[in-house]
């Protein structure tokens, strides 16, 4: 039988680092944690906290928390990092970000988990649970807008979920693409450098990641039966495609809440195209109480502005598995 989470973390606290997250978790672990709590938000077993997100007026840095409790997979705790932009001239990640887990039975400290790895990890399971529910099956093109960092991470969880035979990209700085084409390349995928409007073009399924201020996806571009995942607007101001998208589009979010104040949705519902009743979480699709894509000629748009308890939810599973392989000594104060 299983032990109560009191039991098994009663020696101890653990302390997990970014190699050994690297080491122990699969991008199916993280699909399989994402859509369990996405599935258990919807059903109200799971709730992420009002995030905190402060410029602390030293270094330039955005700094912050994203807290929640999921009671059916019983995690509780916090995501703490943010923003130091200076980081990339130390040799260090700009974005920085760990992950404290608390035993939801007695309150005490069960895991330091390094959020860097996991949240490019979970943030790829998002998207990717977005793709397993909500793309048509037959989708055989996948469309990449961004060539950052959480870009690899993305195609690589999305090309797992259809039959996909190619990727084209855009990026607005062109001179980031290769490194991508070099994974598509890896993962026996042809790929091909296109305009955005060409992307819109052959795409079945498409993934915004990009850091961008104003729309880079026009709503005609999209064709009808495209799923789109739209990733990098996670803060106010930030945005991606043309409002006039979410009128043509059935949207689904991670959070409704979160998607109308910091996602992609914050722009349409602003300016009156949908409303926030109009906007479905992937939960439910999940569960099985939204039916989810209607038609081939449909097309999805889901916003996935990335919640607290999607960190939990891997770190929760990184610091198990760390565990059950010996490679953490738990340590008690
Ligand atoms: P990165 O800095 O490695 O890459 C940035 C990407 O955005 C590149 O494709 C770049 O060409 C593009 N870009 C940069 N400035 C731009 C601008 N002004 N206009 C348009 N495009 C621009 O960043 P990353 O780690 O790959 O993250 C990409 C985005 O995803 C960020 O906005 C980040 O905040 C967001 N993000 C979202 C989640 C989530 O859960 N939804 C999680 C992690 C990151």
């Amino acid at each position: 039988m299983m032990n109560t989470h009191a039991e098994a973390t009663a020696d101890g606290f653990v302390i997990v680092g970014e190699d050994i997250c690297e080491k122990v978790i699969s991008r199916a672990d993280a699909f399989d944690a994402v859509e369990a709590v996405f599935a258990a938000m919807a059903r109200g077993d799971a709730y992420n906290f009002p995030v905190v997100r402060e410029a602390i007026g030293h270094a330039d840095a955005l700094y912050g928390f994203k807290g929640g409790f999921d009671r059916t997979g019983l995690s509780l705790g916090l995501k703490a990092g943010g923003y130091w932009p200076g980081n990339m001239a130390r040799g260090l990640t700009n974005h920085q970000s760990t992950v404290f887990l608390f035993d939801p039975d007695t309150g005490r400290l069960s895991a330091l988990v390094g959020g860097n790895y996991l949240t490019a990890l979970r943030t790829a399971a998002s998207s990717s649970v977005s793709i397993a529910h909500l793309a048509r099956e037959d989708s055989k093109v996948l469309g990449m807008v961004g060539a950052g960092h959480q870009s690899t991470f993305q195609l690589r969880a999305a090309v797992e979920q259809r039959d996909f035979e190619k990727v084209v990209a855009w990026n607005p700085h062109p001179e980031m693409l290769p490194r991508l084409g070099a994974v598509a390349e890896e993962l026996g995928l042809a790929f091909e450098a296109v305009s955005p409007e060409d992307l819109g073009a052959q795409a079945d399924v498409i993934i915004t990641i990009t850091s961008a201020f104003e729309p880079l996806i026009m709503a005609d571009w999209i064709r009808p039966g495209t799923h789109i995942a739209c990733m990098g607007t996670d803060t106010k101001g930030k945005q991606e495609v043309d409002p006039a998208l979410f009128s043509r589009a059935t949207v689904f979010a991670d959070e409704v809440a979160q998607s109308i104040s910091i996602g992609e949705a914050q722009h349409a519902v602003g300016q009156g195209v949908i409303a926030e009743s109009d906007i479905t979480p992937v939960g439910a699709v999940i569960n099985g109480t939204h039916g989810g894509r209607g038609s081939d000629e449909e097309i999805t748009l889901f916003d996935g502005t990335g919640v607290g308890l999607q960190d939990l939810a891997v770190a929760a599973v990184a610091a198990r598995l760390a565990r059950e392989q010996g490679l953490v000594t738990p340590v008690t104060f």
